[in-house]
């Protein structure tokens, strides 16, 4: 049976996390009020590195199974500098949520807004408008980053393992082609691109391989490759001719903050991380502790992720009017740059935090 009440777990954790993830439900509510035809729980947990300095704990107790039987999480940001575990190590409870939750599907919108920071000279980057899919689980990650082990560490040397799994692997791939055809109802492109290093590692030719099995359910998809060093200059030379791009972990975190940057900068960068059971939304940018408490940071990014939150909970649910919240949203902010009535600080422009957020719900709602 659909269910019509969603159940949101919420961790604001640190810095402009916090200031952000205030915006971001002020304005989730507002479309939700404004299409109604669903209903949303808020759920607060406690996680972070002021938590943890002051309760010596990273999370509250049960806050992961609380966010497990959450229908969606939402997070700001977490870690502070000067807060560390013993090892030294930044606190990071997110990332044991990510692996948990084998969240593998890392989806990095990059679009660009009208009247937001332009790096390219050419007009026609005024119509960039793509998604890049990192995996999040494996790649060059897996030893390092998620399983914190190293196959060689001796005096002498250290390796790292590319690691490629075909069940993963699948999932991402149809993950990707699902996107794109969403997207092609929307936007009318349709097209995939799988980046990989395919002529040089024996995983990377898998990735492809993989890619190719899984492209025959999608024939209404246009597929392409490329090597992700000839990615890299074409997000310089052509970013606009692409749609959806789908990659390993590394390339993932490489190609998106290059792309992000084309287009603004951290302030629009949103996220989701996505699994088979659980999704997690958040801003890509950290806590930015130079300009906490301030009033300063832009809150988009965490906006934009709350939209893209919305998207995933009316995948779920079948429910449409959730798919009409998030595209209230993301119009909102993108006719509030149009008519240059969004202009945040992070781009020169007089507006802080909230401002920015009051302008997006004046659009949602007019009064
Ligand atoms: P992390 O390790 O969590 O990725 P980081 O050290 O890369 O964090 P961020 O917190 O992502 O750093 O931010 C880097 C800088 O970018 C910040 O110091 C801040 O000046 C700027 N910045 C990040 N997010 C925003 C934002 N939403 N609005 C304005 N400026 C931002
Ligand atoms: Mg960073």
């Amino acid at each position: 049976m659909k269910t019509s009440s969603f159940q949101i777990a919420v961790i604001k954790g640190d810095g402009i996390g916090i200031d952000v993830t205030e915006a971001t439900m002020a304005i989730v509510d507002a479309a939700q009020n404004s299409v109604g035809g669903f209903s949303l729980n808020y759920n607060y947990i406690s996680a972070g590195a002021g938590y943890f300095k002051d309760t010596g704990k990273d999370i509250e107790t049960n806050g992961e199974e609380t966010a497990g039987t959450a229908d969606a999480i939402f997070l700001g940001a977490i870690g502070l500098p000067s807060v560390r575990y013993q090892d030294g190590t930044e606190i990071s409870p997110h990332l044991r949520l990510r692996d948990r939750f084998q969240l593998y599907a890392g989806v990095r919108p990059v679009r660009a807004y009208p009247n937001a920071p332009q790096r390219l000279a050419d007009p026609r980057a005024r119509d960039i408008d793509m998604v890049i899919l990192r995996e999040s689980t494996e790649g060059l990650f897996y030893s390092a980053a998620v399983h914190n082990r190293c196959p060689i560490e001796t005096n002498d040397e250290v390796q790292d393992i590319m690691r490629i799994t075909r069940p993963t692997t699948e999932k991402l791939h149809d993950f990707t082609f699902k996107l794109a055809q969403k997207r092609k109802n929307r936007r009318g492109k349709g097209k995939v691109t799988c980046v990989d290093k395919a002529n040089v590692f024996k995983s990377m030719a898998f990735f492809r391989q993989i890619f190719d099995e899984r492209s025959i359910n999608f024939p209404d998809i246009d597929k392409s490759y490329s090597y992700v060093d000839a990615q890299a200059l074409d997000f310089i030379r052509r970013p606009w001719d692409f749609d959806v791009l789908v990659m390993e972990n590394m390339f993932g975190d490489i190609l998106s903050d290059l792309a992000g940057g084309l287009v603004g900068g951290m302030g629009m960068a949103a996220c989701g991380e996505i699994g088979d059971n659980h999704g997690l939304f958040q801003p890509a940018h950290g806590s930015a502790p130079d300009i906490m408490g301030q009033d300063k940071a832009n809150p988009l990014a965490a906006i934009l992720s709350g939209a893209l939150m919305l998207d995933y909970l009316a995948d779920k649910s079948g429910i449409q009017a959730l798919a009409d919240a998030a595209k209230i949203i993301e119009d909102a902010v993108y006719a509030g740059f149009e008519a240059n009535t969004i202009r945040p600080m992070e781009f020169g422009g007089d507006m802080g935090t909230k401002a920015v957020a009051k302008e997006v719900i004046n659009r949602i709602r007019p009064n």
